[in-house]
């Protein structure tokens, strides 16, 4: 049976550093880091992102305040309000959370945040430095990745790490963090085009999946005593719950547990580790800012 990798635990560990950067970065510089979080519309995953982010946020000691505009807002307006927030002394972070209404071109409003307040580490400068190998805000989730496998003593050099899925925000970034020197995987990159995609899996010693298919992963695809990071949050159906819907990952959890030799949970494994990785990227930033 699977040993348990406990994100919110983690992720609670790395939000205490936070705040002790933080009250650290308050005596010195004479005030928080300042994160703005916008929010445009009602998507009501988005919605509760965006509140656990601000809450927790808050009690890192970042002085943190969403900026709700309506759906109908306009990509011109969007980008007005990015250029007020990057010349905003007070403001060391900058978050626009996605999905974005059809209006707005989600490249050019990366484009206009100033890659110095990209706390979501998606700007083309900081993408780029990241594939670099330089030190750069890196996206919060393969960075909260990577800090839950050092924090849980998995060993990363030499191993065969598979990514299952290549998104911009969570797949590419993975793949070029596990590369990096001093975390030295051997990389392998699979999408929905990839052929006998289970004898891939069955290679892994580390297996991130990022698909956004519920229970997509199967036991029979993950070689005894891997290391499964299951990244997918799907709301499924389910009346016998109050909201009428349960969370679910990717990884048919359950049956994994039985073959793997560590495993995140949905929920409570790579999700509190993103909003952690967002207050580090916050203080990060803040410091470089002074
Ligand atoms: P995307 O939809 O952008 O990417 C999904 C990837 O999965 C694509 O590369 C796609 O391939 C691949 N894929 C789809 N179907 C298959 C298949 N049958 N076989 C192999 N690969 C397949 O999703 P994201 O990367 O944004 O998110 C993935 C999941 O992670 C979602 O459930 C999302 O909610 C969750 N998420 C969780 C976060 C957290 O904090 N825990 C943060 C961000 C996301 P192709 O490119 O060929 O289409």
């Amino acid at each position: 049976m699977a040993q348990l990798i406990d994100g919110k635990a983690i992720a609670a560990a790395v939000r205490a550093d936070v705040a002790g950067g933080a009250a650290a970065f308050l005596e010195d510089a004479g005030r928080k880091p300042g994160l703005r979080v916008v929010l445009i519309g009602e998507h009501p995953a988005s919605q509760s992102y965006v509140r656990a982010k601000a809450r927790a946020a808050g009690e890192a000691g970042i002085e943190a305040e969403t900026l709700r505009r309506p759906a109908d807002l306009s990509q011109d307006d969007l980008l007005t309000l990015i250029a007020d927030l990057n010349a905003d002394p007070a403001v060391d972070g900058i978050l626009v959370q996605l999905p974005l209404p059809d209006q707005i071109d989600e490249t050019a409003v990366i484009r206009a945040i100033d890659p110095a307040k990209d706390v979501d580490g998606f700007h083309p400068e900081n993408v780029g430095k990241l594939v670099l190998g330089e030190e750069t805000l890196e996206p919060c989730t393969p960075a909260g990745i990577v800090e839950m496998l050092r924090r849980s003593g998995v060993e990363t050099s030499g191993a065969h790490t598979v990514v299952v899925g290549r998104s911009n925000i969570v797949g590419k970034p993975m793949a070029s963090l596990m590369l990096r020197r001093g975390i030295d995987s051997t990389v392998t990159v699979c999408h929905s085009r990839t052929r006998d995609l289970p004898s891939i899996t069955r290679q892994a010693d580390i297996l991130v999946a990022a698909i956004g298919r519920p229970e997509f992963v199967t036991a029979d695809m993950v070689k005894s005593g891997a290391t499964v990071i299951d990244v997918g949050i799907n709301r499924v159906e389910d009346e016998t719950r109050e909201r009428g819907y349960r969370l679910v990952g990717d990884v048919a959890f359950d049956a994994v547990l039985e073959v793997a030799g560590a495993i995140t949970p949905v929920p409570g494994g790579v999700g509190p580790m993103t909003i952690a990785m967002l207050l580090q990227n916050t203080l990060q930033a803040a410091r470089r800012r002074g």
